[in-house]
């Protein structure tokens, strides 16, 4: 099934030995100071990630997912409370809801975007509802002031799962600043990444941020004086310093996955091959690069052949998971089952040049 024409689906090689000689040294200066458990290096990360990002405050944590538990938590949520969000996402967005006991109600999807329709919300809040966790899902932020509106109408709160999105604008501010919390994941495939787990997040709210950051050392608010129910979510050093390497050309790398993404755009457009579209007051950084097509099977067999990765983001909303269905709310998403039928990722990273970008869409444009 492979080739010596075949083309990476992201490039974390190419990536490290552009930044080898910086990550290297900086991993090496962990390794020789010896605090691998909240070394200097988490507090420089916080410090560089909190003023890039215009929030008041970043909290490093264990991973994306954990700070999406993390943010749950520090709401104090009871049995019976509900958390808006969307069936079309990576399970830990549902998951989270779930463990930090409270239900997932699920509302569909637009078919332009593949990001919750804020305009669906409002039938979904009940007097239990306590939170609303939009996805910026494949790195476009969804309609947060919209989803701020209505939260701020019902005196409930926003957590943007930003996994996908860090980088991301949305009407001049950053992703992860676009909320009450927002949520990043550093999984090494995400588009700022370290080489493990790792994860932030970031609120401009000073008492939540204390919180989450008591949260993340088992509830702690002085040594060994449990305030509260915590867990153990702290980041690595290592992948915090591995973070910071990445960091030094992480503009370009979002430049780049920008530009890439546009003429993507323009190369299937010119083909007449449908895809995941882009609102003109954000941006996206292609955490996926997405199309839709109908005959999946087919498509993805015929690309495997020429070489070219892809993947599927996601095959099976959530409502429609065996595990999710029996504890969740909400009405069908039809906009999600027909998405989830018809979604394809292609190979996308900082790198990807023309020419294969092109051999990609053609091989695309001949088998859709
Ligand atoms: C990756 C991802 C997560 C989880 O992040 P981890 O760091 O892998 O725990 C959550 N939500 C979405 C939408 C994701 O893509």
């Amino acid at each position: 099934m492979s080739s010596s024409h075949d083309i990476p689906f992201i490039d974390l090689k190419g990536q490290y030995a552009a930044l080898k000689g910086d990550i290297d040294a900086r991993i090496q200066r962990v390794l020789d100071h010896g605090q691998y458990i909240m070394g200097p290096e988490v507090q420089e990360l916080e410090q560089k990630l909190q003023a890039w990002s215009g929030a008041d405050h970043c909290v490093t944590v264990s991973s994306g997912t954990e700070a999406l538990l993390i943010s749950l938590m520090s709401l104090g949520l009871k049995p019976g409370d509900e958390v808006i969000t969307t069936p079309f996402t990576f399970a830990a967005t549902a998951e989270v809801i779930v463990l930090a006991g409270a239900t997932p109600v699920f509302v569909d999807i637009e078919p332009e975007t593949a990001n919750m329709d804020a305009s669906l919300i409002r039938a979904a809040i009940t007097d239990r509802t306590r939170a609303i966790i939009p996805v910026s899902l494949y790195g476009q932020p969804a309609d947060m002031d919209d989803i701020n509106a209505i939260a701020t109408e019902h005196g409930i709160i926003v957590i943007e799962d930003a996994a996908q999105s860090f980088g991301a604008q949305y009407r001049n501010r950053k992703s992860c600043n676009l909320s009450t919390f927002g949520c990043a994941s550093f999984f090494p495939s995400k588009p700022l990444g370290c080489y493990g787990d790792g994860g932030a997040i970031f609120t401009n709210n000073t008492y939540l941020a204390q919180i989450v950051r008591e949260i993340r050392v088992h509830g702690q608010s002085q040594r060994y004086v449990h305030s509260r129910i915590g867990v153990g979510g702290r980041m690595d050093t290592i992948q915090c310093a591995v973070v910071l390497g990445k960091l030094t050309r992480f503009d370009w790398e979002i430049e780049q996955r920008i530009a890439i993404g546009t003429r993507y755009n323009a190369m299937l457009d010119a083909r007449g091959v449908d895809r995941i579209k882009q609102r003109s007051d954000r941006t996206s950084v292609y955490a996926q690069y997405t199309v839709l097509v109908d005959d999946r099977e087919k498509v993805v067999a015929q690309l495997t052949r020429e070489g070219i990765p892809t993947a599927v983001h996601y095959p099976i909303p959530l409502n429609r998971q065996e595990a999710y269905a029996p504890l969740s709310k909400g009405g069908p998403s039809p906009v999600a089952d027909m998405l989830a039928s018809r979604v394809v990722s292609l190979p996308m990273h900082p790198s990807l040049d023309e020419s294969t970008q092109f051999r990609i869409v053609d091989a695309l444009a001949r088998v859709a």
